[in-house]
C-alpha cells in the first residue's frame, strides 16, 4: 500500500515527495503531463530553440530546499544578472533607466532623473529588506490552524514574534506593504515616474490588478524575499532554464525512493467514509494510498477532482469565493539576432537584464483598464529576458531566445481575439526596439487560457490563487485550512495555493511534507 499519492509533479510536488520518501514513506507522484516540473519546465519550442516555457527567472527557491535536495551537487547553477533591470522609457536616445550593478551605480543612474530619489534609495532597500526579512522567516513555517486551540495560539504568537520584534516604524512599513496599493507606497518614497515604474512592475506581475489596487504593494514585496547565490533580493538565470531545477528535483526525489509516473492525469480523488483513500486516473485505473496530496491548485482540486458533497459546507463556500486569475500572457520567441533598443542601440549589459517595457505606473494602470474593458491591453506591460546571452544551451550559435512575460490579458479573452493580444505585445516591443519583429523566426504563445490548458492553472493564475492579504498565510487557501491539511481526512495540499504562495520556492512542498510527518502516528506511516 502506498503511503502517499501526490497529484502533480510540479516543483512543490517533487519537493514534498522528496521529503516524505527520505523519511521512509512509500510515495508516488501522478503527473498529468509527459514531463515533470509544472510551470517550471524547459522545452524546445522551435527546432533548435529551447527556453523556460512559463516561469523564467529564479530568486525565491529556498536555500534549505536547494541544500536538502543537493541541487548544487547535481548541477544546479544560477547566473546572477549583471544588471537587474533596464527600462527603455521612450525611443529618444539615452531615455532609459538601468537598475543594478551595485547601489552606487544605481544611485548615479537614478540621479540623472531625480537627486531626491537617488538619495532615498539606500533607505528604500533597507526598508524592503526589513520587511522581506519577516516573510523570509515565515516561509518555511507551517501557519497555525485557526481552529487548533491553545497550541495554535502559541504557534501563532511565536510566528508573529519576527514582526513584533521590529521597531514600531518598521511595523508601520510592513503594514503599509501588506495593505496599500503600489502607487501609494511608491509615491511616499519617490518622485520620478520611471523609478516608480521600475519598482512598481513587480506589483502587477501575475496580479490581474492595477498599481492603484489596494494590496498590490504586497505582490511587489513577494518578489523581493528571495536571493541568488546568497545575494538577497536578486534574480538570476538557471543554466538550462527553469526545467533544470525540476529535473534535478525529480532526480533527488527518485533517489530518495519516490516513484514518478508521468502522463497519468488524475480524474478524481476517491473518498470513502469521509477519507481520501486514493485516486482514479484518466482511463479508469484506481490507485489507493493512505493519503492524497494535491500539488494542483485549490480550485482544480475542489472544483473538479473532489465531488462537492464530501466537503464541509463552510469550506466549500470559502473555496467558491477563492480568487484566482492572472492577466499574464507568456511568449517565447526565437530570434535571428539581438534586438536593439532605440534609446540605447549598442549591445551591452542592459540586454542581459530584465527589460521592462512599461515606463510609468500610469502606463501599467492603463494596461489593466484596457484589459478589463477590451479584453487585452493595446500597450501591455512586457518584460523581456534574453537568456541565450548567458546560456548557450538554449539557441543555435549566433541566434537567441527571448522570454516575453506580458500583463494584462483578460483570463476570459475569447480565442478569436488572442491573435490581436499577441500583435499588441509584438508591437509594444517593436515600438521600443525597432526591427524586433523582423528578428522573430518562431513564436510560442500562452494566453491565460493556454496556461490553464497546459499546466492546470485556474484562470491562468501563475500563483494558483491571488496573493492578497485575505488569501495569505493561515488563510491560504482558506482560514481553517492554512496548515496544508484539508478539511477531508487524509487530504493535503502542497502547491502554490498554500503558504507562502506562488513562485518557484519549494516552500509549500517542504512545509506540507513536514506537516504530514508531524501528524503521523507511530503505528501508521
Ligand atoms: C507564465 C508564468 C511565469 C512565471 N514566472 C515565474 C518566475 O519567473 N519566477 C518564479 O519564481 N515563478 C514564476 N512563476 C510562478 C511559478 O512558476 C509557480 O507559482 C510555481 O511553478 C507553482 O509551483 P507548484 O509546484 O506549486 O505548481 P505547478 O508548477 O502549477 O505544478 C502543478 C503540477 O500539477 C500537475 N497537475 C495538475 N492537475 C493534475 C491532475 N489532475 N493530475 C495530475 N497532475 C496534475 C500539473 O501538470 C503540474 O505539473 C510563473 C508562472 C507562470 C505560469
Amino acid at each position: 500500500m502506498l503511503d502517499a499519492i501526490i497529484i502533480g509533479g510540479g516543483h512543490n510536488g517533487l519537493a514534498c515527495a522528496f521529503y516524505l520518501a527520505r523519511a521512509g514513506l512509500k510515495v508516488r507522484i501522478h503527473e498529468a503531463r509527459e514531463i515533470v516540473g509544472g510551470a517550471a519546465v524547459t522545452e524546445e519550442f522551435a527546432p533548435g530553440f529551447r527556453n523556460s516555457t512559463a516561469s523564467y527567472t529564479v530568486s525565491l527557491l529556498q536555500p534549505k530546499v536547494i541544500a536538502d535536495m543537493a541541487l548544487e551537487r547535481r548541477g544546479y547553477r544560477v547566473i546572477e544578472r549583471q544588471l537587474a533591470n533596464f527600462l527603455p522609457l521612450s525611443r529618444a536616445e539615452g531615455d532609459c533607466l538601468r537598475l543594478g550593478g551595485g547601489l552606487a551605480a544605481t544611485q548615479t543612474e537614478i540621479a540623472r532623473l531625480s537627486q531626491k530619489d537617488a538619495a532615498a534609495l539606500p533607505e528604500w532597500y533597507a526598508m524592503l529588506e526589513r520587511v522581506a526579512g519577516v516573510l523570509r522567516s515565515l516561509a518555511l513555517k507551517i501557519p497555525p490552524n485557526v481552529e487548533g486551540g491553545l497550541a495554535a495560539m502559541i504557534d501563532a504568537a511565536r510566528q508573529a514574534r519576527g514582526l513584533a520584534k521590529l521597531p514600531l516604524g518598521a511595523q508601520r512599513e510592513a503594514l503599509a506593504m501588506f495593505t496599500r496599493s503600489a502607487r501609494e507606497l511608491l509615491d511616499d518614497w519617490f518622485e520620478s515616474d520611471a523609478v516608480k515604474a521600475a519598482f512598481g512592475f513587480d506589483a502587477v506581475v501575475g496580479n490581474y490588478a492595477s498599481p492603484d489596487t489596494p494590496g498590490s504593494a504586497y505582490v511587489l514585496l513577494h518578489h523581493v524575499f528571495g536571493e541568488v547565490n546568497g545575494k538577497q533580493g536578486s534574480w538570476g538565470h538557471v543554466v538550462g532554464g527553469m526545467g533544470r531545477i525540476t529535473q534535478l528535483m525529480a532526480e533527488a526525489a527518485r533517489e530518495a525512493g519516490a516513484e514518478i509516473v508521468t502522463g497519468t492525469p488524475v480524474e478524481q480523488v476517491l473518498v470513502e467514509r469521509e477519507r481520501a483513500v486514493g485516486v482514479r486516473l484518466a482511463g479508469g485505473e484506481e490507485v489507493r494510498a493512505r493519503r492524497v496530496i494535491a500539488n494542483c491548485g485549490p480550485l482544480p482540486l475542489f472544483e473538479r477532482l473532489i465531488p462537492g458533497e464530501h466537503l464541509p459546507a463552510d469550506f466549500a463556500l470559502a473555496i467558491d469565493r477563492f480568487k484566482a486569475g492572472s492577466g499574464s500572457l507568456r511568449m517565447n520567441v526565437a530570434l535571428a539576432g539581438l534586438p536593439r533598443f532605440a534609446c540605447l542601440p549598442e549591445d551591452g549589459a542592459h540586454l542581459t537584464a530584465g527589460i521592462i517595457m512599461a515606463p510609468s505606473l500610469d502606463y501599467m494602470g492603463r494596461a489593466y483598464r484596457d484589459a478589463r474593458e477590451q479584453g487585452f491591453s493595446q500597450r501591455p506591460v512586457v518584460e523581456m529576458l534574453i537568456p541565450s546571452l548567458v546560456d548557450d544551451s538554449l539557441a543555435p550559435e549566433g541566434k537567441h531566445v527571448a522570454s516575453l512575460f506580458c500583463q494584462h490579458c483578460d483570463p476570459e479573452l475569447p480565442e478569436t481575439r488572442e491573435q490581436d493580444a499577441v500583435e499588441a505585445v509584438l508591437e509594444t516591443v517593436e515600438h521600443f526596439a525597432p526591427g524586433f519583429r523582423q528578428l522573430v523566426s518562431h513564436q510560442q504563445v500562452h494566453t491565460p487560457r493556454a496556461l490553464e490548458a497546459k499546466f492546470g492553472l485556474a484562470r491562468g493564475d501563475i500563483f494558483h490563487g491571488r496573493m492578497s492579504l485575505d488569501q495569505l498565510w493561515a488563510a491560504r487557501p482558506a482560514l481553517g485550512a492554512g496548515n496544508y491539511r484539508m478539511p477531508l481526512k487524509d487530504l493535503w495540499l502542497c502547491g502554490a495555493g498554500t503558504h507562502p504562495g506562488g513562485g518557484v520556492t519549494g516552500a509549500p512542498g517542504h512545509n506540507c511534507a513536514r506537516a504530514i510527518l508531524r501528524s503521523r502516528k507511530w503505528w501508521r506511516h
